[in-house]
């Protein structure tokens, strides 16, 4: 699921993010014939934003569409999603959701499984590899987008 073009696009997007100076997490929501409706990274410190996660900023990069298109979709993001996305997931009706690693930070994983979501956790060096590094380089800047 590492090789999935979604999370290869979520993966592209952290790193976009790290490039920009903010908070290197990225997402993509894929349909469920493999399309990519949407991708994006969080906005935070590039757009001052306090909702534009990476997994909100793939919804909204989505659009507005129809609840037949989140129909069997899948959210995939290189970090455990927090509650917010995990509540948007929730929301849309994604089928699942998948992980690239959820040792940094681990979000609202028993609530999808809760709703009867698909959780796949990849455990991928290259994502824990990116928070860590950022965790460590700019610990407030986190806490202030995890709200602590
Ligand atoms: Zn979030």
């Amino acid at each position: 699921m590492d090789q999935d073009p979604g999370f290869i696009a979520a993966v592209e997007e952290a790193k976009k993010g790290a490039a920009e100076g903010g908070v290197p997490i990225g997402a993509a929501l894929v349909s469920k014939d493999g399309k990519i409706l949407g991708r994006g990274h969080n906005m935070r410190v590039q757009k001052g934003s306090a909702i534009l996660h990476a997994e909100m900023s793939a919804l909204e990069q989505s659009g507005r569409l129809p609840a037949s298109a989140y129909e069997g979709a899948t959210m995939y993001t290189t970090l455990s999603p927090c509650d917010m996305c995990t509540g948007a997931c929730v929301l849309y009706k994604v089928k699942r959701v998948v992980v690239g690693e959820n040792q940094n930070f681990q979000g609202g994983e028993e609530l999808l499984l809760n709703r009867g979501k698909e959780l796949v956790v990849l455990d991928n060096a290259e994502c824990k590899e990116l928070m860590a590094t950022f965790i460590k380089e700019k610990p407030e800047l986190w806490n202030e987008d995890i709200a602590v």
